[in-house]
């Protein structure tokens, strides 16, 4: 069966590097679209063609569908693969693509649509059978929000129903809190997402955050990849992320596993997607699912030796899965680490000049970065410029691993977050990963 011919990406950094890596690999053109502050990013200048859609700001090049349509058309692409963050869970953008007669490498609209309403993707796990955080069926406002949390019961979570990257959350203990709160994540949500709509969910005080990866093509088959744990975290963002977790048992895992294939089966889910869940006394409660590739996906790929960014192009190009459920093995132990180009204890970013690098490697090493010698990293985007992911034969050699691959890594001339991941993987808790997704902050306020 026939491939793409060329594939534009419409995304920068290291995920555009990482899909043209895909790309060469499957004999795919590639086509690269970038900011006027991107025309140095090295996926530009590895790409086949490249076309700049304008100025720096993202509302202006990464998230201007019509120009990135405009390029896919001039360069006559035949398939979109959007990457995370951006125009990835977009619907409309989805739709307008394959209007125009190019494949939109993902799921569908429709269910890019269902999953972006956190209200409607809770109603349909549900119905899906799959257990999810008890709480609000619909959403919630000032008027009934003292006799919703009565009902969830304190302390409850508003939650931002178009919601994204932790905004729009507030936490209420009593009566006397949750009407303000509902009142201030309504505000945080409407001029994030644009969208007032906010619903109400228990707060779990102890949870980890696991989620699964899967995976389904046209053809009905679906397999999912296993978990990941991403419970060490700042402010609702990821930091450091482990595949498997050290905190399931297989029988955990298989049980969890099957459900999700269950009901990705009858939704007839194609492309790449994660479910994620908060994990807490032995019960996992669905959160949300991600319809796109995930920052954190290479832990997964380095524990099953699967390649996801190639299986998303392939099923996107009607192939069917390339392996099955009985293929996946789990092997060994990965850890991710997010490199960002902030100051390791107050967070602020950190852009400029980065005078000299050098990355760590051998046995186990993988870096995933679009950074290089004399690049400039530009202060309008993420401020995330590199994952070091390790693979070890068990979690103890990874952490070994993560270690002295940190202690190689140079990058001078910005601040980055490295010195927190040295001080994290020599923690008697990060050691024997015994953590939930408050550890972090906990730990750098007593820092602090
Ligand atoms: P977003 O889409 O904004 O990232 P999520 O629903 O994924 O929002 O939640 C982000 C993070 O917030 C989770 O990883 C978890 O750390 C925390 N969280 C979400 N829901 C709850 C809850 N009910 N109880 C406790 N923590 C929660």
């Amino acid at each position: 069966m026939k491939l793409f011919e060329k594939i534009l990406i419409a995304n920068r950094g290291e995920i555009a590097l990482r899909i043209l890596r895909a790309c060469k690999e499957l004999n795919i053109k590639t086509v690269a679209v970038h900011s006027t502050a991107d025309e140095n990013c090295k996926h530009v200048r590895l790409a086949d063609e490249s076309v700049c859609i304008g100025p720096a700001s993202s509302k202006d090049s990464y998230l201007k569908m019509s120009s990135i349509l405009s390029a896919a058309e001039i360069t006559g692409a035949d398939a979109i693969h959007p990457g995370f963050g951006f125009l990835s869970e977009n619907a409309t953008f989805a739709q307008m693509v394959e209007e125009h007669g190019i494949t939109f490498i993902g799921p569908t609209p429709q269910h890019i649509t269902m999953m972006g309403d956190k209200i409607t993707a809770k109603k349909t796990m549900i119905e899906l059978g799959v257990p999810v955080v008890p709480g609000t069926e619909g959403a919630v406002t000032v008027d009934n929000a003292i006799e919703w949390a009565n009902k969830v019961g304190y302390p409850v979570l508003i939650k931002a129903t178009s919601g994204g990257g932790g905004k729009g959350m507030k936490v209420a203990t009593s009566d006397d809190e949750v009407v303000n709160a509902v009142r201030m994540a309504g505000l945080e949500a409407k001029a994030n997402f644009g969208n007032d709509e906010v619903y109400m969910e228990r707060y779990l005080r102890k949870p980890r955050h696991i989620e699964i990866q899967v995976v389904g093509d046209t053809h009905g088959n679906v397999a999912n990849l296993g978990e990941r744990d991403c419970s060490i975290q700042r402010r609702h963002q990821k930091v450091w992320e482990e595949a498997p977790s050290p905190a399931l048992t297989n029988d955990q895992r298989t049980k969890l596993g099957s459900i999700v294939n269950q009901a990705i089966k009858k939704m007839g889910y194609r492309g790449a997607g994660t479910l994620e869940f908060l994990f807490e006394d032995g019960e996992f409660f669905f959160m949300e699912m991600n319809t796109r590739i995930q920052v954190e996906h290479p832990v997964t790929e380095m524990v099953t030796g699967i390649d996801l960014v190639k299986e998303q192009i392939m099923v996107a190009a009607g192939h069917p899965l390339s392996f099955s459920q009985e293929d996946i093995k789990i092997t060994g132990h990965a850890i991710e680490c997010r490199i960002n180009a902030e100051d390791p204890q107050t967070f602020t970013p950190s852009p400029g000049k980065i005078t000299s690098y050098h990355t760590p490697g051998g046995f186990g090493i993988r870096v995933d970065s679009h950074v290089y010698d004399g690049y400039v990293v530009p202060p309008h985007y993420d401020s995330m410029i590199a994952k070091l992911i390790v693979h070890g034969k068990t979690r103890e050699e990874a952490m070994q691993r993560v270690r002295r691959s940190l202690d190689e890594y140079v990058i001078d001339g910005i601040s980055t977050t490295i010195p927190l991941h040295r001080i994290l993987v020599d923690n008697p808790d990060m050691r024997s990963g015994d953590y939930d997704i408050h550890w972090l902050e906990k730990f750098l306020a007593k820092e602090a």
